[in-house]
Formats: structure tokens, C-alpha cells, sequence
């Protein structure tokens, strides 16, 4: 079957750039990805070919080959590379949307994301108004990561006065047309061809007045408030996660719908395990006695303690994988591996009766034991020999 020409795929022209092709692909991306399109074997389809399209284009060197070569350009050059394997990071659903929210940053806990915000009135200044969307950053620790929690969140909850009815106007009276702007929010001035349109000073945009300001607000129509909201963790989250909640950010104004709350977990370094996706990596210490003639270890995992045979002979740093031992998937099923590395602790702080021991274990053995050992030494002579004679 003929291949569709990549650039058609993405549907950009031959000469875009490489933030137009981007931007064509995540479009793509996001419409066809598995995750939106359960059981749609023609948008998996479709997603494979904008990802392997995407896999080339978005490669200067894959690119300039695919342009002189066409598809059979993508099959040689430098290693190769093989598709399947790449889908599922070059699909990512969550990269896809990373700096959306710009970065991880640990500074200031609120921001008012995109949209909602916008302070500037263009027709009806006094028309409901959606709330901003906040960003809170949330520490967990990896226990609560791995088992999942519900945390109690303080979160900033301004919202309409609830005496006045976000007017501001006390009750009994109402607000009142500003009569520097006539209602409209904003002045001009200048004169001629320069005109400047400005918020109007007297009503700072509101179009109205108020003559008797509310008590509770004292005349704003808002008041600032906290709220403690209870935000379920779902177990399998990992950094970076974002949980929305949405009609949780800014109250809106003068009736308008809240926002939406935007929760981005952190989860804090934990001294016995590294997280690698779902895969739990654990370092383990291992006596040398035990490396060398065998044993037994203790290894904690989600289900408690599990005893690991440890095979005579053992090398330092070497991998074992307990299946389904590690993370639970985040919304899904299963559980990812747990990595147990072994790693030889050499003994210090030795009284006269370890040296002895030490020693009396040193005599009794000679080069055969220790393979890598004799291999080092053979090819440190194999080195100098050589040195040698180029020398001359
Ligand atoms: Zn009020
Ligand atoms: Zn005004």
C-alpha cells in the first residue's frame, strides 16, 4: 500500500517550519489519541501515521531525508530507528499538554491561568463575568502517591458579595450610570486622528456608580474569602499530574460561572525508593559475604515486606524485577515493576578480629577467583605491551 506523503498527513506545506509542523502534529495528536478514542482502531491508526510523520519531520536530519529520498529515505541513515518502539513517548498525552500551564515552579502558589481573567470590558461592562482558573502547586509525599489520599486544600475564594449581590450598592439603592462615561466603561480623549480609548476614571471601566456603598463590601461587590476544599489524590499520580476541578478557581462576577481549579501534584524524594513511570526502583545494601556465597534479603513493597533468594555470586548493582510489585498505573489497571538493585556494602570500622578474618579470606584465595580481575590485568598488559612497541 502506498504510503501518504507525511507533509499531507500533518497537512502543512513542504517549506513550514518546525513550530508550524509541531503545532499541526499536537492538533492532530490531540484529536486522534487512544485516550480520547477508546476502542477506535481508525483513530489509533490515524494516530500512529501523524506520530510517524511527526517522528521524521520534527528530525532535521530524518527530515532532509525524507525530502531527497521520500519513505524510503526514513530507512537508512546513521542506527536506524525503529517506529513502534517510539509511539507511546512521541504520543504522550500529558507532554502534549505541558506548557499549557508553563513550568513546574515551586514559587508562588496561585496564578491565574489563561482565559476568565480578562479585566477589559468590550460591550456590556456590567454582563456576568466567568472566574479565573488557579494553579495549585501540591506537595504529597511517594506513601501517598503510591496508596492515594484525600488532602484538605485552603484555596483563595473571592467571590460575589453575597449582600449586595456583587453590586455593591447597599441595600435599597442600586447602582447608578457613571456619568463621566455615560455608562460605556471608557473614555476618549486626544483629539483628531489620535484618538485614545481608555477604562474611564470615575467608574474604572464598570459603566456604574455606586452612591451607597454595601457595608460587607464596602461598595466593590466582592468580597475575599478562603474556602477548604477536599481534594481526592487518586493512587498512581506522579509529578507533574494536574487533577481539575472544575467551578473550583475564581468566583465569578456579578453572576458570572467560577473557574476552574488546576491542581499540579509534586511528589516529594523518598529516601528508599526513585520512581521511573510505574516502576519502582529500590537500592538494596547486600553484605559481600552474602554476594559471594548467597542468601536471603528483606525488600519492602506496597504489600509489606517480601524476602528476595539472593543467588551465590552475586555482582554489585545487579537488577532484579519483582513483577507487579511497583506502582499502581494511575487510572488504570495493574501495577508497574519493582527494580530491586543490589548493592555490596563493604564493611568498615574493622577490629583486630575482622582484619584477622580478612586476611585468613584474602590467603585463601588466588586470581581464578576473580574473573574480571585477571581480565583487567590481561588486558593492562595487552595495553603496555602495546604501547611499547608503537613507541619504538
Ligand atoms: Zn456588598
Ligand atoms: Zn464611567
Amino acid at each position: 500500500m502506498a504510503k501518504q506523503d507525511y507533509y499531507e498527513l500533518l497537512g502543512v506545506s513542504k517549506t513550514a517550519t518546525a513550530d508550524e509542523i509541531k503545532k499541526a502534529y499536537r492538533k492532530l495528536a490531540m484529536k486522534y489519541h487512544p485516550d480520547r478514542n477508546p476502542g477506535d482502531k481508525e483513530a489509533e491508526e490515524k494516530f500512529k501515521e501523524v506520530s510517524e510523520a511527526y517522528e521524521i519531520l520534527s528530525d532535521e536530519n530524518k527530515r532532509a531525508n525524507y525530502d531527497r529520498f521520500g519513505h524510503e529515505g526514513t530507512k537508512f541513515g546513521p542506527g536506524g530507528f525503529d517506529f513502534g518502539r517510539d509511539f507511546s513517548h512521541a504520543g504522550d498525552f500529558g507532554d502534549l499538554f505541558e506548557g499549557l500551564f508553563g513550568g513546574g515552579g515551586g514559587g508562588g502558589i496561585f496564578e491565574s491561568l489563561f482565559g476568565g481573567g480578562s479585566r477589559s470590558h468590550r460591550g456590556n461592562p456590567n454582563a456576568p463575568q466567568k472566574g479565573a482558573d488557579l494553579r495549585y502547586d501540591l506537595q504529597i509525599t511517594l506513601e501517598e502517591a503510591l496508596f492515594g489520599t484525600t488532602k484538605e486544600i485552603s484555596i483563595p475564594n473571592d467571590h460575589d458579595c453575597p449582600d449586595c449581590k456583587g453590586t455593591g450598592a447597599a441595600a435599597g439603592s442600586s447602582r447608578e450610570t457613571c456619568k463621566q462615561c455615560n455608562g460605556s466603561g471608557y473614555v476618549i480623549s486626544g483629539a483628531g486622528f489620535f484618538k485614545v480609548q481608555s477604562p474611564c476614571p470615575v467608574c474604572k471601566g464598570a459603566g456604574s456608580v455606586v452612591r451607597t456603598p454595601c457595608r460587607t463590601c464596602r461598595g466593590t461587590g466582592r468580597v475575599k474569602d478562603k474556602s477548604t476544599i477536599s481534594l481526592k489524590v487518586p493512587r498512581g499520580v506522579d509529578t507533574g499530574v494536574r487533577l481539575r476541578m472544575s467551578g473550583k478557581g475564581e468566583g465569578g462576577q456579578r453572576g458570572g460561572e467560577p473557574g476552574d481549579l488546576h491542581v499540579v501534584i509534586h511528589v516529594k524524594d523518598h529516601p528508599l525508593f526513585e520512581r521511573d513511570g510505574d516502576d519502582l526502583i529500590c537500592s538494596v545494601p547486600i553484605t559481600p559475604d552474602v554476594a559471594a556465597l548467597g542468601g536471603e534479603v528483606e525488600i519492602p513493597t506496597l504489600d509489606g515486606f517480601a524476602k528476595l533468594k539472593i543467588s551465590s555470586g552475586t555482582t554489585n548493582g545487579k537488577l532484579l524485577r519483582l513483577r507487579d510489585k511497583g506502582c499502581p498505573v494511575l487510572n488504570g489497571r495493574g501495577f508497574g515493576d519493582l527494580l530491586v538493585r543490589l548493592e555490596v556494602e563493604i564493611p568498615t570500622k574493622l577490629n583486630s578480629k575482622q582484619k584477622e578474618a580478612l586476611e585468613a579470606f584474602h590467603a585463601a584465595f588466588d586470581k581464578s577467583s576473580y574473573p574480571e580481575m585477571r581480565k583487567f590485568h590481561e588486558h593492562a598488559e595487552k595495553f603496555l605491551a602495546q604501547r611499547d612497541s608503537l613507541k619504538k
